[in-house]
């Protein structure tokens, strides 16, 4: 490291031991709260603030202070703090260098196709559709995986029923798959805390993400997944861009529910997908209806999905109707259509994943040579 480099990073230290450790007393630096601390020469800089697990909330203020206090200091062009709280940390996510070029986009190891599940916003069963339609392409034959990248609410361990397993690492390092319910699964929350992910800034997730995408063994000592399925967390942000730089998705999926507030956010990510040209192999309209004794009950509207993925020039793949049954398996742990074989429901999930599979077909045919003779 040159003299500048290393000047600023004890000018970091100084300032960032002139803040107080809100439990010992001392400076962050002197209680050992400062990890990580990289220093690009383009001035960007990173560093984590390591809480005591459970004191996530006091630290925000020591985090918001450190994060000032190292921006306002000469050279200092960016400024990215990662606070972690943890119990115990076995695959700690590092912060990426501010420096890391983006890395050119690579297919993952094993895995012969991937998909995302994406949803502009939390709440709409994207994780929901996700896991059923995973168990529906297993029912269908095909070898699955799935990896739950919802860095901010990882809902995989719950639905799935994982309990307290956790993911071992193999002698490559690299983690390998939880089997459950047939599936080979991955998920942020077997291996961090739920409730400590939800803590995580932008850099904090992107890093995770990047993580689980690379260290994870999915075929290595076993036959290839045929697809891998990817809860990506709601919203089209940062961690979406990650994933599309890094791995060629085949195709993305878009859950909604019908009303018009939740579709304007879909015409978004349909736009965001567009823009880094990922084929959107569909939209389906979630919590469509509810079946009463009196017929049906459009609670959020009648069709409003549908016609925005026709406006928008993507195909709707199909509608899920409210289903109180639905919900009771994810709460119990075990797949709705791998509980429940032959309800209407689960051929709906069967039907919308055919669907899917063929306009990833359809996207991924070569266009038309034409030659001059
Ligand atoms: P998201 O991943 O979009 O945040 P979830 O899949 O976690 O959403 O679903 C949110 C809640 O709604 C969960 O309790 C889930 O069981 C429930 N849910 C999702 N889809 C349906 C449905 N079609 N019928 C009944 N409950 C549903």
């Amino acid at each position: 490291m040159n003299t500048s480099l290393q000047a600023r990073r004890d000018a970091i230290s100084r300032a960032l031991d002139a803040i107080k450790d809100p439990l010992s007393g001392n400076g962050l630096v002197t209680a050992g709260r400062v990890g990580n601390l990289l220093v690009s020469a383009d001035g960007g800089v990173v560093f984590a603030i390591e809480a005591p697990a459970g004191e996530a909330q006091r630290f925000a203020a020591v985090r918001d202070a450190a994060e000032a206090a190292v921006r306002a200091l000469e050279g200092v062009a960016k400024v990215t703090v990662v606070l972690t709280a943890h119990a115990e940390g076995p695959a700690k996510p590092h912060a990426p260098h501010p420096n890391q070029p983006p890395r050119q986009a690579q297919g993952i190891p094993h895995v012969a196709m991937v998909v995302a599940v994406a949803s502009a916003k939390g709440g709409v069963g994207k994780s929901t559709v996700a896991v059923n339609l995973a168990a529906a392409f297993a029912a269908m034959g095909m070898r699955t995986g799935l990896l739950d990248l919802d860095v901010y609410g990882p809902s995989l361990p719950t639905l799935l029923g994982i309990g307290g397993r956790k993911p071992v690492f193999g002698p490559d390092k690299m983690l390998r798959p939880i089997e459950a319910h047939g599936l080979r699964t991955m998920s942020i929350g077997y291996i961090v805390d739920p409730e400590q992910a939800m803590i995580w800034r932008g850099a904090m997730a992107t890093s995770a993400v990047r993580q689980m995408i690379d260290e994870v063994a999915w075929g290595h000592e076993l036959a290839p997944l045929d697809i891998l399925v990817l809860d990506l967390p709601p919203g089209t942000g940062d961690v979406q861009l990650t994933l599309a730089q890094r791995i060629p998705l085949d195709g993305a999926i878009v859950v909604s529910t019908p009303q018009e507030m939740a579709l304007a956010d879909v015409r978004r990510g349909i736009m965001m997908f567009d823009k880094t040209h990922i084929p959107v192999l569909g939209v389906v309209e979630n919590m469509a209806w509810l079946e009463t004794p009196a017929g049906r009950v459009h609670i959020f509207g009648d069709g409003g999905a549908r016609r925005t993925a026709t406006a928008a020039g993507v195909p709707f793949l199909g509608e899920l109707p409210i289903e109180v049954a639905l919900r009771e398996s994810a709460d119990a742990g075990t797949p709705f259509v791998i509980a429940n074989p032959d309800h209407p429901l689960t051929a709906r999930f069967k039907d919308i994943a055919a669907a899917a599979l063929a306009n990833a077909a359809l996207a991924a045919k070569p266009a038309p040579t034409i030659r001059f003779e």
